[in-house]
């Protein structure tokens, strides 16, 4: 008997090319006349362009966004939003600039209207991490989810081959947790396995052909559907593992979710035959955690752990840490096979399915 819970998530999507000159009527719409626009410092000239097409609406620009959302950045902000009374955000960016609106919000209950530029799905989560100290914290909230999403195909024309391939992995990441996830259900299942055929198909276009309009406009469909798998469920073990090793060897995130997700799918295979088999139809494929890792280098990611920085003891220290407050997760976590899947991600070997 088909049962389940769905929670959708309030916002409003609009999607397309030449989407942003939609703006001003957004800002209008949400009742907003003191905007502060948010970028990170590379994306300033963004915010600019923003910033003019709302005109008089705009009260000033930070991009000061930095990654991982620390404290200290957005108290900076904060107090330019105390005293310019802004009554609403903007962030032109990727998870980073998102992550600085969200933090900001779940302060003020401001309204936020997001332009994404990445694929990294930030803009659709009610989730939050923020670093103090060293630490990271994460944390839900209803404030911290954008009123209003504007995808701009234009926009991500600019982000690098390179950059492309890996925020397109961390978004395949989220949806083919979300197929395995305690709370699967099929809406989140259909809104998934769409969005990983878009990414699968649409990367190694970008990856030869970053120009290629209708490449970069299905790998953002596809990267927005997977931002509604991550706000919708709850992750299992790759993300567990992914939180690990970027927090405990500050290693790049997009990257470190595509060398992981391979082995992560592997570890969980013996326990999700039916996503496995459902995964290899959408695929093409019979073994969908070796295509992931084909994926990976035909777009000419790093498959290797080493190559981003971490040491060979780390091994160790993210075997500890992923079986300490483990997430929920299909396949029981063990710490030999854990060990197996950390070391083949390491080296960059090819994904192991447990007992095969
Ligand atoms: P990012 O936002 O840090 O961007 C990486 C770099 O690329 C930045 O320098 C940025 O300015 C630049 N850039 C972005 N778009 C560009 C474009 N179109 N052209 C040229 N340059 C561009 O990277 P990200 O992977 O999007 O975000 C990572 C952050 O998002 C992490 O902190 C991660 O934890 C967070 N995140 C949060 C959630 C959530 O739901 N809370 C989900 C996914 C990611």
């Amino acid at each position: 008997m088909l049962s389940f819970t769905y929670n959708g998530q309030p916002a409003r999507v609009i999607f397309g090319s030449g989407t942003l000159a939609q703006l001003p009527s957004e800002v209008e719409r949400l009742g907003l006349n003191k905007v502060l626009v948010l970028a990170t410092p590379p994306q300033e000239e963004d915010a600019k362009r923003l910033a003019q097409l709302i005109g008089d609406r705009c009260a000033g620009i930070f991009a000061g966004a930095v990654m991982h959302t620390p404290v200290s950045v957005t108290e900076t902000a904060l107090q330019i939003v105390k005293d310019k009374d802004i009554d609403g955000l903007i962030a032109v960016g990727g998870g980073s600039t998102t992550g600085l609106a969200k933090a900001l919000a779940l302060r003020t209950d401001l309204p936020q209207i997001v332009a994404p530029t990445t694929y990294a799905g930030s803009e659709m989560t009610p989730i939050l991490g923020e670093t103090k100290d060293g630490n990271k914290v994460t944390q839900s909230s209803p404030k911290i989810l954008p009123e209003v999403v504007i995808y701009d195909v234009d926009l991500t024309m600019t982000l690098p081959a390179a950059m492309s391939g890996t925020s397109g992995m961390n978004a395949i990441a989220h949806a083919v947790e979300a197929l395995y996830a305690k709370e699967a259900n099929p809406i989140v299942t259909m809104m998934a396995l769409e969005a990983i055929g878009a990414l699968y198909e649409a990367l190694p276009i970008i990856a030869d052909d970053p120009g290629n309009r209708d490449a970069r406009a299905k790998a953002l469909y596809g990267a927005w559907l997977c931002g509604i798998c991550l706000g919708s469920v709850g992750m299992s073990l790759h993300h567990k593992l992914c939180h690990t090793i970027g927090g405990t060897f500050d290693l790049p995130h997009a990257e470190t979710h595509t060398i992981i997700l391979p082995h992560a799918l592997a570890y969980n295979a013996p326990a999700i035959p039916n996503v496995m088999k459902t995964l290899s139809q959408r695929l093409n494929t019979d073994d969908p955690a070796r295509a992931l890792f084909d994926l990976a280098g035909r777009i000419g990611a790093k498959r290797a752990l080493r190559d981003l920085g971490m040491l060979e003891s780390g091994i160790e220290t993210v075997t500890d840490r992923a079986l300490t407050n483990p997430y929920w997760n299909p396949q029981p976590l063990e710490r030999a096979p854990l060990h197996g899947l950390i070391s083949r991600a390491y080296a960059g070997d090819a994904p192991r399915v447990s007992g095969a």
